[in-house]
């Protein structure tokens, strides 16, 4: 075996159905007295529901979230918590949310509790990001890493099908990057290939029964795994060519993932065997060959976008993400062939099969 390092982060968990019922006394186990609730919008009223349930605890739901946190959305909300004189954000939402509460922790070293009601992840991580002129920073600092999160399946029971499924490949990818990540340990290992089984199997289920509780269930624990991941060991290709796609063209971040995740290991099957064997195994598969195909497949089965030009990509737009990629890569197991991973975007962009 390799020598590798392992590197736990500090973050107190609760799983569980109906778990969310808890979280008053989870917060005052922590002694917060002066909870600010965090969502978009469109959770406002899931927020006001549990600002009434939290009493007099809660000083109030602040529905600003917006994805890709725009400072100036950081800088009203960091002037309402100092306003408030708040001692914890509780974050109950998807990336965004949870997005906007690290940019305010970032600033004022207020703690997070997140109830994280998508897929995403980002609450088992310490990297935070801002938008300023159509340009997003990220950065890490342990500050943003939340304190405490509830996972509770039964909040993503409302979360629709297609948000669900892209959401959970999102999830995926961060499981199947940590499989050939730099750093790669097998404590990781062995959580992202438990992460892409469990996904694998509910994803499917869920887009046909968005009510089905063990689906849920499952779902919600393959991408806590999977955040775990993200949060543990450093993202390949896959991450820099989304982040590309997200950062110029602002494309949607989960469709985004989900469509190219098929087109990046496609392009790394052959680059470290033994973990795209490991790969092709979880998701039902034999061959290293074939874990693009497998990941395609899945989507075909998830009924989800499956092509870049329907979700907002121009024209021109597989030659610069291609270009950007190579100039300023990130790790990756294989080296950046400009004019292969070319023509695999072309291909991403009309949706066809890696090869
Ligand atoms: P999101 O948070 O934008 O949520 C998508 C939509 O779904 C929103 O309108 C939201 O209100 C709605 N929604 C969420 N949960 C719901 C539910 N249970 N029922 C009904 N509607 C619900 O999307 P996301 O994909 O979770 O997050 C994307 C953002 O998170 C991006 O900005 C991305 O960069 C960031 N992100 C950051 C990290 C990190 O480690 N820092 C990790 C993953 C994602």
């Amino acid at each position: 075996m390799k020598s590798f390092n392992y590197k736990a982060l500090p973050i107190n968990v609760h799983f569980g159905r109906g778990r969310f019922k808890e979280v008053k006394e989870i917060l005052k186990e922590y002694q917060f007295s002066s909870v600010l609730i965090i969502t978009t919008a469109g959770q406002a009223a899931q927020g006001q529901k549990l600002a009434e349930q939290l009493g007099h605890i809660c000083v109030g739901v602040h529905a600003k979230a917006i994805m890709h946190v725009p400072v100036a959305i950081a800088e009203e909300a960091i002037h309402e918590v100092q306003r408030l004189k708040v001692d914890c954000c509780l974050a109950l939402g998807g990336g965004s949310t949870i997005g906007l509460a690290k940019a305010i922790a970032l600033k004022t070293s207020i703690p997070i509790v997140a109830v994280p009601t998508t897929y995403a992840g980002s609450e088992m991580t310490a990297v935070y990001g801002l938008t300023e002129n159509r340009v997003k920073t990220t950065g890490k600092d342990l500050k943003v890493l939340p304190k405490v999160v509830i996972y509770d399946p039964e909040l993503s029971l409302r979360l629709p099908p297609k948000i669900s499924a892209c959401s959970g490949m999102n999830a995926m990818a961060h499981a199947v990057e940590a499989l050939y990540a730099q750093d790669k340990n097998p404590i990781i290992t062995m959580m992202a290939l438990d992460a892409i089984r469990a996904l694998k199997d509910a994803l499917p289920v869920i887009v046909e029964d968005t009510q089905n509780i063990e689906a849920r269930e499952k779902a919600t624990y393959g991408a806590w795994l999977a955040g775990i991941c993200l949060g543990s060991v450093d993202m390949a290709i896959h991450h820099k060519i989304c982040h590309t796609l997200g950062g110029t063209y602002n494309l949607p971040h989960a469709e985004a993932h989900a469509i190219s995740l098929a087109y990046s290991v496609h392009y790394n099957r052959n680059a470290d065997i033994e973990a795209m064997t490991q790969l092709a195994c979880a998701l039902g598969g034999t061959d290293h060959q074939q874990v693009g195909h497998l990941i395609y497949q899945l989507n075909q089965k998830l009924n989800i976008p499956m092509a870049l030009k329907d979700i907002g990509l121009p024209e021109d737009g597989p030659q610069t993400v291609t270009r950007i990629v190579c100039d300023s890569p990130y790790y990756n197991p294989r080296a950046y062939e400009y004019a292969e991973l070319e023509q695999l975007m072309q291909r991403a962009y009309m949706g066809l099969p890696p090869n």
